[in-house]
């Protein structure tokens, strides 16, 4: 098997609890390379965990995961590779309120991979263009709109060159006006072929962008679908009740 046949990320029989509480229910998830997949559900569904575990924000108690063939076990060597293969971007940003636009982007790399600070610095210079704020390099994220900060989120994960991009909710905290400029920088990268999971509510762009959509309710993966049938004919009546909930 070549690296190009491996699956991305494989979940398996997963199963993770918050003290008694079981929050991952024996999730099965397998995406390809290149795939896109929307994950939705109702709030306290295990959204953010499923997707978290996957970069070892939070531990899993059952069950494997693995990034581009590399099994999330409890080597560390390991975490420290399955972070180099996974950006990450959260519902709030995460910058750093004290460093410029440009060093938030930049300071990453020379401290967790060791890059030289021009070469660093030509990065972030390089992705923010990409999601077009190459004018707000020397601002303080303050001083940007939540869409641009998000936009930066995005360019600082990506100077670390991730083989997959996890999204938590980005656009559920912005204004609508906002939501727009931060969706036509995902569905770019998208169309550049990143794999990609996307938690997120916008049904626009998961018809648009997702090879499958995941529906999870409480801690259960209930139906997987491509989007036109997945949003046209829901196998599931909690599926069903909870499109009527967001359309
Ligand atoms: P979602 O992202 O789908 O809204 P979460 O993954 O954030 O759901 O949460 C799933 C469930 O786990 C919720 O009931 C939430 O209250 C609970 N939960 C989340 N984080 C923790 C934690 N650190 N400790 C205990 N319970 C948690
Ligand atoms: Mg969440």
């Amino acid at each position: 098997m070549t690296v190009n046949d491996l699956n991305a990320i494989e979940v398996a029989a997963l199963d993770k609890w918050y003290g008694t509480f079981h929050v991952l229910k024996n999730i099965d998830l397998t995406v390809a390379t290149g795939e896109r997949i929307v994950v939705c559900g109702p709030s306290g569904s295990g959204k953010s965990t499923l997707i978290r575990c996957i970069n070892r924000l939070e531990e899993h108690q059952r069950g494997s995961i693995s990034v581009n063939g590399i099994e999330l076990g409890d080597s560390v060597k390991n975490l420290d590779a399955i972070r180099r293969e996974v950006g990450m971007v959260f519902q709030h940003f995460n910058l750093f309120p004290h460093l410029t636009v440009k060093e938030n982007c930049a300071l990453p790399q020379i401290l967790a991979r060791g890059k030289r600070r021009r070469d660093a610095e030509e990065m972030a210079m390089h992705f923010l263009a990409k999601v077009r704020i190459p004018e707000q390099a020397d601002k303080y994220p303050g001083q940007l709109s939540g869409g641009q900060q998000q936009r930066v989120a995005i360019a600082r994960a990506l100077c670390m060159t991730p083989k997959v991009m996890l999204f938590d909710e980005p656009t559920s905290a912005l204004d609508p006006e906002m939501v727009k400029e931060v969706l036509d920088t995902m569905v770019t990268l998208a169309e550049e072929g990143m794999t990609m999971i996307v938690v997120t509510h916008e049904m626009g762009f998961a018809r648009k962008v997702a090879d499958r959509v995941v529906f999870m309710e409480a801690g259960e993966v209930i139906e997987v679908n491509e989007p036109n049938a997945f949003f046209d004919a829901p196998s599931h009546d909690s599926t069903r009740r909870f499109l009527a909930t967001i359309m």
